[in-house]
């Protein structure tokens, strides 16, 4: 479960989250969709504890988040593409990241097998296409078989295929009972994807209703 309220994030006279409030329940996928700058990377940010509210709270499995580098048993996250060691091969990445979270290091070949990065494991990420990379992310976001699952923007560079794999992915996560939050500024990739939509604009909460009663309206 993810629940935000009166959530506020100013940067300087700036104001990027403005008293956003609303929850994201087990078992279904929720969509955040906005769009560019409206504050959907900076909300996540601060669900994982990576910047502080303003004012207002974040929570995630009713608590407020700290670490995330060491919270991947409570909550996995795709952030941007790119946020890891080009230099470094994908295995590896995974097991340091099960390391320091002390997941067991089989744990590491099954998500790379389970996101179709097996055979590029050995190899430089620094190396890897933009779908690689999301696959990576993605694999390092259910290393710890976590409740809790924040995806931002997932279906940057991923092919067709991926697209679809993704999205099937997101199905199953959900029908685990898992929180699945999804990022979006496009609301047709949310058609296939969310049960629920979380609309903002300018960091303020716009609707939050079933993907079903956007389509009722036109
Ligand atoms: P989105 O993810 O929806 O594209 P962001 O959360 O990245 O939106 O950004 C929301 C607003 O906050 C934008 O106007 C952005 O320029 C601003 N912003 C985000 N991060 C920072 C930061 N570290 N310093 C200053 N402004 C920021
Ligand atoms: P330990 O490694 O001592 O078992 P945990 O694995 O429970 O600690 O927690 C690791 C990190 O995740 C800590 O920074 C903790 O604050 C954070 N955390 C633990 N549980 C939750 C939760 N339900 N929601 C948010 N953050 C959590």
């Amino acid at each position: 479960m993810i629940e935000v309220n009166e959530l506020t994030k100013r940067y300087g006279r700036a104001t990027a989250v403005d008293g956003l409030g609303f929850t994201a329940r087990p078992g279904r996928v929720t969509g955040f969709l906005g769009p560019n700058g409206a504050g959907k990377s900076t909300t996540l940010r601060m669900l994982l504890g990576l910047d502080e509210p303003t004012s207002g709270t974040a929570l995630v499995g009713g608590r407020r988040f700290r670490d995330h580098a060491r919270g991947l048993r409570h909550v996995g996250a795709l952030l941007e593409a790119g946020d890891v060691h080009g230099g470094r091969n994908g295995r590896d990445h995974l097991r340091v990241l099960a390391r320091s979270n002390r997941i067991p290091a089989a744990r590491v070949d099954a998500v790379l097998e389970e996101v179709g990065l097996a055979a590029a494991a050995r190899r430089r990420i620094g190396g890897y296409s933009l779908g690689m990379r999301q696959r990576l992310g993605i694999a390092a976001a259910l290393l710890g078989d976590p409740p809790v699952l924040l995806f931002d923007e997932p279906l940057n560079g991923l092919d067709p295929e991926g697209v679809l794999w993704v999205r099937g992915l997101f199905r199953r996560l959900a029908a685990e009972g898992r929180t699945v939050f999804v990022s979006s500024h496009l609301m047709s990739e949310m058609e296939n994807t969310a049960d629920h939509l979380v609309v903002i604009g300018r960091g303020r909460l716009i609707a939050d209703q079933p993907l079903a009663d956007f389509a009722a309206r036109g």
